[in-house]
């Protein structure tokens, strides 16, 4: 039997679809703070805070200070933007039948506002796993509700395994595509792994042998996705391809 899809591409939201982490926005703007915050994520990075823990702390701190969640919506609306490449990459993925899958650490009506602004009606097709929120009765604020028991909050394998547990012929390509802390449960799971230029995930996968290739932006993503897809190179060939590319990641490691 043939594969249902030939591909299926899992992304992170926040920070890979999006230019900027929305969750990071809110916490550097309306909660904690930058400082604080990137402190959280190389504790997370370092294994010596859970993901859940340190993102419910900063969570809290948006919560405290804007206690009316659709606010947070809003600002969010104004002010976060979409990769450039996303809309012809995901237009492209329509017209092949590859399914994209929104794998997120965030809260589904924050990513479900800003996918409809951002990509337009057809946003309705990608659907989108990831935390809740619960916003309080009495008005005075809001939590995040996770996915799962894990440690993440939300472990984005459950959603790839069962693909992954198919019978070879029936296995679609499968991608991943991610930035930061809330990738980590997702980066040894699929065939190729992407992950974005400069940032915490690109760190994590040197430091554990993680195999990875670097992006910038959705435009490399569907070169390279479509280029296999077209059979002009097969994953391992792009996973093999120059370590400069990677070097570059590396060099250009800002904290973001
Ligand atoms: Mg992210």
């Amino acid at each position: 039997m043939a594969p249902k899809h030939k591909a299926i591409v899992f992304s992170d939201f926040d920070g890979t679809i999006t230019l900027k982490d929305s969750n990071d926005y809110l916490t550097d703007n309306v909660g904690y703070g930058h400082e604080k915050r990137r402190a959280g994520n190389i504790e997370i990075l370092e294994h010596r805070v859970t993901f859940r823990d340190a993102f419910r702390e900063m969570l809290e701190s948006v919560s405290a200070n804007k206690p009316n969640f659709p606010e947070c919506i809003e600002l969010l609306r104004a002010n976060i933007k979409l990769d450039p490449g996303f809309s012809t990459f995901y237009a492209w993925c329509l017209s092949q039948d590859i399914p994209v899958i929104v794998l997120s650490s965030g809260m589904e009506p924050i990513i479900r506002a800003l996918l409809t602004d951002l990509v337009g009606p057809t946003a309705d097709k990608i659907p989108i796993i990831s935390n809740q929120v619960k916003i309080h009765e009495d008005g005075k604020g809001w939590e995040i509700v996770y996915h799962d028991d894990s440690d993440f909050g939300h472990d984005k394998s459950l959603a790839i395994k069962p693909y992954k547990d198919l019978p070879d012929e029936d296995r679609p390509v499968m991608f991943y595509c991610g930035d930061g802390v809330s990738d980590l449960s997702a980066a040894r799971e699929t065939d190729l792994l992407f992950a974005k230029v400069g940032h915490d995930l690109i760190t994590y996968c040197e430091r554990e042998k993680v195999p990875f290739t670097v992006f910038h932006d959705f435009k490399d993503i569907h070169e390279t996705v479509q280029e296999i897809i077209e059979g002009k190179a097969t994953v391992k060939e792009v996973a093999e391809r120059p370590q400069k590319e990677k070097d570059f990641g590396k060099k250009k490691e800002v904290l973001n």
